[in-house]
């Protein structure tokens, strides 16, 4: 069978704020640039984010980004790699200052300068008093980045290829990478697109859980691709669970509800985060606040007739700043629980959020994997930026602020290391015959109709199974029983089919390969979850309690040929600054 084939210098994969300000850097450039997205690129889930991006402006109070790298080590349980730290850390006002220009209407303070909002685990001076960095538009940060992105790229002739799946990567014998074999959603036709670098910037798996805060499509797809094409992921047992998510639904509540001094409160309307950390209160570390809820309400002390939640109190704000800063949490919190949070606290409970594993890059979003021990190479012509990355800044918990930031800055860096790399690598290295039969074979796979079980109904107790034995608190006995279950939902979709109704449209078979995707994240999440045999950031083990440095300072790696586990050594040492060792993480 003959392919349609197109070949750019560049091709992206994912259409959020990654890609798209990766996509602009090279557009810019004059590279022939392409970004594959299977939704319009406007509905990526960047277009979520409500609080805002980080960056030491000090507008509102002192700052500078010194601080800022101390906070984000610090937030990361010291797993973060200080080199990326510090880089990302350094850029954050610049990157901000750009995307003010790029027309991202930022809300103002009265002196004209963009507004700032305190958000969780920041602090002036190594650990001091609550800082202010978050620089926010309104509440619909992310809707305000993502469109001024996407402008820019459509003013810059970036290519997109709208609503088309990429199903796997292509490489040649030597482990070049040579693009991807995609399909057109509303044809159902294969593409085969060819680049001289591919960068994955398909976000995060949020959709591995039940209760979750992410758009539908987020399914780890370029996570599940670098495991097929061999390649490890890394740290894949952190996942954030935020704080504040709609009780029983999962929508996110900004942490600036928090920011803007909103509080927590227990079923009997004590403050309780003052018990858990005295000086953050409910502006401690993400990680912190969610195990402060879980522990609340499996002591009895939950709100509302079940006691299965907890309140959030933002009247005592005034109606005029809920209006003005948080519109968005009001509309939602009006549409899905028809209360007005300027007159009534907001049930919430903890839901899961952020990836912060993900495929092992460089700071410059090379993908890197270990070679012999210790050391590590990059991929030929394969760069991963955003969720789907670990470069790893957050280490073991993601600071609030810190996500929009990290696309910002890596999509930037990992463009321009495209750029330099083009400069020196004009011609397309060939595809061989056969590159592309692996994908070709996937595609085929999921033509198969018939009455298996079904694709939805696996996907849904999968993300059961995972919220039940993978979630806020952790021990071996519900990890193991979890993997177990894992490996029999994975073996049981081998056999299953997509629904024989009379008609079947290709969004079937995306789903199929989306669930496909998320079997294999899910695989990588719970194996290594089950592996670490310490505390740290969002990973608590009820029966490994405390941190341990001694052993576990150190990533982790999945696999997926034999499920087999690797580690490598967290990257201390920053470009130019002293590093910040690791000490005991007090709130
Ligand atoms: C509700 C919510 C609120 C948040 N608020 C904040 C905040 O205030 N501050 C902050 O710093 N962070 C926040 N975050 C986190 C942050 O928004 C995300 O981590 C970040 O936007 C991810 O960007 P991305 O570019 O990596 O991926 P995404 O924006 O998720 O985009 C992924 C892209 O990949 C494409 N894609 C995926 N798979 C395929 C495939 N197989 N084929 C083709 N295309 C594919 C998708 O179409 C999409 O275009 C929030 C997250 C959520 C969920």
């Amino acid at each position: 069978m003959s392919i349609e084939k197109r070949s750019f210098d560049t091709l992206i994969i994912g259409a959020g704020g990654g890609g798209l300000r990766a996509a602009l850097q090279l557009a810019q450039a004059d590279a022939r640039v392409a970004v594959v997205s299977k939704v319009f690129p406007t509905r990526s889930h960047t277009v979520a984010a409500q609080g805002g991006v980080n960056a030491a402006l000090a507008n509102v109070l002192p700052d500078n980004w010194h601080w800022h790298m101390f906070d984000t080590v610090k937030g990361s349980d010291y797993l973060g790699d200080q080199d990326a730290i510090e880089y990302m850390c350094r850029a954050a006002p610049r990157v901000v200052y750009e995307l003010e220009h790029f027309g991202v209407p930022f809300s103002r303070l009265d002196s004209g300068r963009i507004y700032q909002r305190a958000f969780g685990g920041q602090s002036r001076n190594f650990g001091g008093e609550q800082a202010v960095r978050t620089c926010a538009a309104a509440d619909r940060t992310g809707h305000a980045i993502l469109h001024s992105l996407y402008q820019q790229n459509i003013r810059a002739r970036t290519h997109f290829f709208d609503e088309y799946f990429a199903v796997d990567l292509v490489c040649n014998e030597a482990g070049y990478f040579l693009g991807v074999l995609a399909i057109g959603i509303a044809s159902g036709e294969p593409i085969l697109i060819e680049a001289k670098t591919t960068i994955l910037a398909t976000g995060g798996v949020g959709q591995l859980f039940r209760t979750n805060t992410n758009a539908l499509v987020n399914t780890g797809d370029g996570m599940a691709m670098a495991l097929r094409a061999g390649i490890p992921l890394q740290d894949m047992e952190f996942f954030q669970f935020h704080p504040t998510g709609i009780a029983g639904k999962g929508m996110l509540i900004t942490e600036g509800a928090r920011g803007e001094g909103g509080y927590l409160l227990n079923g009997d309307g004590e403050r309780f985060m003052e018990r858990y950390a005295p000086n953050a209160k409910d502006l401690a570390s993400r990680d912190v606040v969610s195990r402060s809820i879980a522990t609340e309400i499996r002591e009895g002390r939950g709100a509302g007739p079940g006691k299965d939640h907890v309140l959030l109190k933002l009247d005592h704000l005034g109606a005029d700043i809920v209006k003005k800063r948080l519109p968005g949490i009001r509309d939602m919190a009006m549409t899905f629980l028809h209360i007005d949070p300027a007159d009534a606290p907001i049930p919430v409970y903890p839901t899961a959020h952020y990836t912060m594993g993900g495929i092992p890059t460089n700071r410059h979003g090379q993908v890197v994997v270990p070679v012999q021990q210790g050391a590590e190479e990059p991929v030929p012509g394969l760069y991963a930026v955003g969720e789907c990355a670990c470069v790893s800044v957050h280490g073991a918990n993601r600071l609030g602020g810190n996500s929009l930031l990290d696309i910002l800055v890596f999509g930037r860096a990992a463009a321009n290391h495209v750029i330099e790399h083009l400069g020196e690598h004009r011609y397309h290295q060939p595809i061989p015959e056969g590159a592309a039969d692996q994908a070709m074979a996937r595609l085929e796979r999921w033509n198969r109709q018939g009455r298996g079980e079904s694709v939805a109904q696996l996907r849904e107790e999968l993300a059961r199974t995972m919220e039940d034995h993978c979630s806020v608190f952790r021990n071996q006995e519900v990890l193991q029983e979890g993997q177990e279950k894992v490996l029999a939902l994975r073996e049981r979709l081998q056999d299953a089919c997509i629904d024989d109704h009379s008609r079947v449209f290709n969004t079937a078979r995306i789903e199929a390969m989306e669930l496909d995707n998320l079997m294999e994240c899910a695989v990588a999440t719970i194996t290594s979850a089950l592996m670490r045999t310490e505390s740290r950031g969002a990973h608590s083990r009820i029966d490994y309690p405390e941190r341990d440095d001694q052993h576990w300072l150190r990533h982790s790696l999945f696999s997926l040929e034999g499920h087999k586990m690797d580690y490598k050594p967290v990257r201390i040492k920053p470009l130019t600054v002293d590093s910040f060792p690791p000490r005991k993480r007090t709130y």
